[in-house]
């Protein structure tokens, strides 16, 4: 048997990058001498097999033979018989169709590394069209890769343009969008999913809520063409925090109201930490970026409505988000952050237990607590008003 280094590994060498997680494929091996040599079969549908101490996956080499609509409709056929150019055939772009040898050498049947030198994302064969995953993925990878200037070929964004006009990404599931939504927040220009996926009709069908946030797209946008607020947003969020929450919240503060973020979040099953940040970023954006106008009351109301008080992260992270959005610039400390900061600081200063000599009970605690915090929020100097 011969076993290959393949995939991101190969590919993320040759581009100079870490890699992170290495995949195998094995050639001329079966599963029961997989087995035998003592791997630990994790595949279901394929054999794929956790080597035992390196914990890396290693899969026999395998052909994927589309059989029936929806992207689980495949036939796998894994034997001893499959060769490393068939297996390489079955990947989706051609710099993930690069395989390593034990001594180094390269087997590159499809251009990978030219593609690699390009700045190419390119499918490997027509069959490309069989998986709608691989629309999301050449989407992610333009994001990934935007800064060493990698750009989607025009014969394969025809192809996904036909695979959305076909239907094709209608059987994608919400679980497997959100998946690679997350790997393009953390991306270098995670606006590069979204102007993809929109150049070829797909966001319309996967992610219909951004895809009107967004508005019309010009083929692209990096031209003369302003970007749309949202993706101007985003991009001025990644330069503010590498937190893809934050980066979330950035991008659908636009929907200005709680509800089609929380409906959004809700169908992709986004973590909370997503929905908390992108409903109240939506819902309260204007106000955050009103702080310093505020008077102590609204201001009061604003950091409870946020929840400030028990988490005090919060406060921080909305005013990124809102910042991002605004035109201040990101180079110097946004003063409705530091009016928040200080705000939420002073009122908390003002604890329950101070009110224990005052004999309150119940309610009558929670008024006086409140109005003993508004009058130290109008002790504050108000920025604005010297
Ligand atoms: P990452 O750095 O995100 O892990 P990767 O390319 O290694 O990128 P994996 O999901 O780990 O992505 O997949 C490993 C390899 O399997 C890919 O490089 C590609 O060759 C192949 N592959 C993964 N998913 C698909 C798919 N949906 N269609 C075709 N080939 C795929
Ligand atoms: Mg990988």
């Amino acid at each position: 048997m011969d076993t290959y280094l393949v995939g991101g590994a190969v590919r993320d060498r040759l581009l100079g990058l870490t890699v992170r997680e290495r995949d195998w494929v094995v050639v001329g091996a079966t599963t029961e001498e997989m087995l035998a040599a003592g791997y630990r079969q994790v595949g279901r549908d394929f054999p794929v097999f956790i080597h035992p101490e390196s914990g890396d996956e290693y899969a026999l080499a395998r052909t994927e033979r589309k059989s029936a609509p929806g992207y689980r409709g495949f036939v796998v056929h894994a034997s001893p018989e499959v060769t490393l150019e068939e297996d390489l055939r079955r990947r989706d772009l051609t710099i993930n169709a690069i395989a390593q040898a034990a001594d180094g050498t390269l087997i590159d049947p499809f251009g990978g590394t030219e593609d690699l030198r390009l700045g190419r994302l390119h499918h490997v064969s027509p069959a490309f069209v069989e998986d709608p995953v691989r629309v999301l993925r050449c989407a992610r990878f333009a994001a990934q890769f935007a800064r060493q200037g990698f750009r989607v070929s025009h014969a394969t964004q025809e192809l996904m343009h036909q695979m959305v006009a076909d239907g094709e990404v209608d059987a994608l599931t919400p679980e497997r969008v959100w998946a690679e939504l997350a790997r393009a927040l953390v991306s270098a220009i995670p606006g590069r999913f979204f102007e993809v996926l929109q150049r070829c009709d797909a966001l319309a069908r996967v992610l219909p809520e951004i895809d009107t946030l967004l508005g019309p797209s010009p083929a692209s946008h990096d031209g003369d063409e302003a970007p749309p607020r949202a993706l101007r947003a985003l991009a001025r969020a990644v330069e503010l925090s590498d937190r893809p929450e934050i980066r979330f919240a950035a991008l659908v503060l636009g929907f200005g109201q709680a509800d089609p973020v929380e409906s959004l979040c809700d169908r992709l099953r986004t973590p909370n930490a997503f929905r908390d940040l992108g409903r109240l970023a939506a819902r309260y954006h204007l106000a955050i970026r009103d702080a310093t106008n505020l008077a102590p009351e609204p201001l009061l109301k604003l950091l409870e409505e946020l929840d400030a008080f028990r988490r005090p992260g919060r406060v921080a992270d909305l005013a990124l988000a809102v910042q991002a959005d605004d035109d201040s610039d990101l180079a110097t400390p946004y003063p409705p952050a530091e009016r928040l900061a200080t705000a939420q600081a002073t009122a908390a200063a003002v604890a329950a237990s101070d009110l224990a000599a005052t004999g309150l009970r119940g309610a009558a605690i929670g008024a006086e607590l409140h109005a003993r915090r508004i009058a130290t929020l109008a002790a504050l100097p108000r920025p604005d008003k010297p």
